[in-house]
């Protein structure tokens, strides 16, 4: 049977980059395997919950392209993928539990419980419920319900351990004497986390429950749950903590930690990805940079971690211009047309007479770029008559004596060529700085400045090449006294 996993996000924020992870690891679990990847909205907390933060998510999963096959927007068999429109399952699961002895309700007042806990607390500071509803005897009850009473719904821990294979950790066993009687429907109807996750779970028929370690905890209390339901229990893989630099949990002290201000600061969804995939998962072996394809064929769960894994934000720049530099041209230019278009800079013919040349340029530039939009302002000096000159290139390179009459020399020398050829460019250069005793570098400086108006560019010779002869002359013209 292929592999039910799901990403189960709580919309009280955006998508964090450790939601993202998990996500991811569901997503490459599901694609490696052929299963299928659901989402389902944890909204059951109506006031922490918004539908801004539903619809950053989702956007940010868009963007990522953890694509989902079952889930808002796409449905699919178990619908509604909302957990706030599947509250009858959560109620009926609850009857279901008290009518097999499993669970029992609760008629204490937030205040009673309070009272009865801080009278214990000298004794007792980590007091658990006293079970005091569940001594009530049936007339008891009846009288309160027949009353309407409001009462929430407790889980009846039984006696004895609870233990759990997690396909990270291994064997995990929990004593049921640190496990109260939790509360699995709250007065006012709504379930809490356990019953929610596990009902829709099991009805989902997720196989591999993949999340965030700080759910460790968690998970006794719900296996508890799926046995008392009679429905199977999933395996579990629990996935370490993404830390800062500091080895503290990961968060804003450390930097952005929503995925979409990594969208707005530019950065590559693949690169993102990558990144994301390598903070606790080891595909073993030296390769670092992985396609998305690459990341499914390898992906396994046993290649997780157990130890945290550290976001560091250099290593993400890194993974952007590895993948940048994986980008064809013809992408690139796709992704950027809107840029391009915005910064007047745009010409349908890119798309056709000029597509060669345009992808000649695009390539030059793609190495120098740290993010992708770098290179449209690079595209200036090749694709527009302006140049935008820096100053203090200017001052540095083109100012100090004797630089024009140089340049001066070495315009005749361009005119002379029959085209600006790399080889024979440089050639041409180098023989001239030779003639008039200097360093072939004042010669190079001046011309990067006086074709691209700044002091740093790829090679010199190539950019010569592409932004064309005519071009060439006409700067270095406009850059000697009339
Ligand atoms: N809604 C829960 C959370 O955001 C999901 C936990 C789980 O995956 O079971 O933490």
């Amino acid at each position: 049977m292929p592999p039910r996993v799901r990403f189960a996000p709580s919309p009280t924020g955006y998508l964090h980059v450790g939601g993202a992870r998990t996500a991811l690891f569901n997503w490459l679990y599901a694609r490696r395997h052929g299963g299928t990847f659901i989402l389902r909205i944890e909204d059951t907390d109506a006031e922490r919950s918004s539908d801004d933060m539903v619809s950053g998510i989702l956007s940010s999963m868009k963007w990522l392209g953890l694509t989902w096959d079952e889930g808002p927007g796409v449905e699919g068999p178990h619908l509604p993928y909302f957990q706030s429109q599947r509250l009858p399952k959560y109620r009926a699961a609850a009857d279901r539990l008290v009518a097999s002895g499993h669970a029992y309700y609760c008629y204490c007042s937030p205040d009673d419980l309070a009272a009865r806990r801080q009278a214990a607390a000298l004794e007792d500071p980590v007091r658990m419920y006293d079970r005091a509803c569940h001594a009530l005897p049936a007339e008891e009850v009846a009288r309160r319900e027949a009353a309407g009473h409001p009462r929430a719904t407790r889980f009846l821990v039984p006696q004895g351990t609870t233990s759990f294979t997690d396909l990270v950790r291994g064997h995990i066993e929990f004593a049921h004497e640190h496990i109260e009687d939790f509360v699995i429907l709250r007065s006012d109807g709504h379930p809490t986390y356990h019953l929610s996750v596990v009902v829709d779970d099991g009805e989902m028929e997720v196989t591999e429950v993949v999340r965030g370690d700080d759910h460790i905890s968690n998970t006794p209390k719900q296996v508890l749950l799926y046995e008392a339901l009679g429905t199977p229990v999933p395996a579990f893989a629990h996935v370490p903590l993404i830390l800062g630099p500091d080895k503290k949990r990961l968060s804003k002290r450390h930097g952005a930690t929503a995925v979409g201000d990594y969208e707005r600061q530019d950065y590559l969804p693949e690169a993102m990805i990558n990144f994301l995939a390598l903070l606790g998962w080891s595909p073993g072996g030296n390769q670092e940079v992985f396609s998305r394809d690459e990341l499914i064929a390898r992906f396994a769960l046993d290649g997780i971690s157990g130890g945290n894994a550290v976001f560091n934000v250099e290593k993400l720049d890194w993974f952007n211009q590895q993948h940048i530099m994986r980008l064809s041209a013809a992408d690139i230019l796709r992704r950027l047309r809107p840029a391009i278009v915005g910064a007047g800079l745009w010409r349908d013919t890119y798309l056709t007479s000029e597509s060669a040349w345009i992808a000649r340029v695009v390539d030059l530039l793609k190495p120098r770029a740290r993010k992708l939009h770098d290179i449209v302002p690079a595209l200036t000096a090749f694709v527009s008559d302006e140049v935008v000159y820096d100053e203090a290139a200017v001052a540095k390179h083109m100012r100090p004596d004797g630089v024009r009459d140089h340049l001066a020399a070495w315009l005749e020398a361009v005119r002379a060529l029959p085209a600006l050829e790399p080889v024979a460019t440089e050639a041409a250069l180098r023989a001239l700085a030779v003639d008039r005793g200097i360093k072939a570098g004042i010669l190079i400086h001046a011309t990067r400045v006086a074709v691209t108006g700044q002091a740093v560019s790829p090679g010199i010779f190539e950019v010569l090449e592409l932004v064309g002869q005519a071009r060439v002359v006409s700067r270095l013209t406009a850059c000697l006294p009339a």
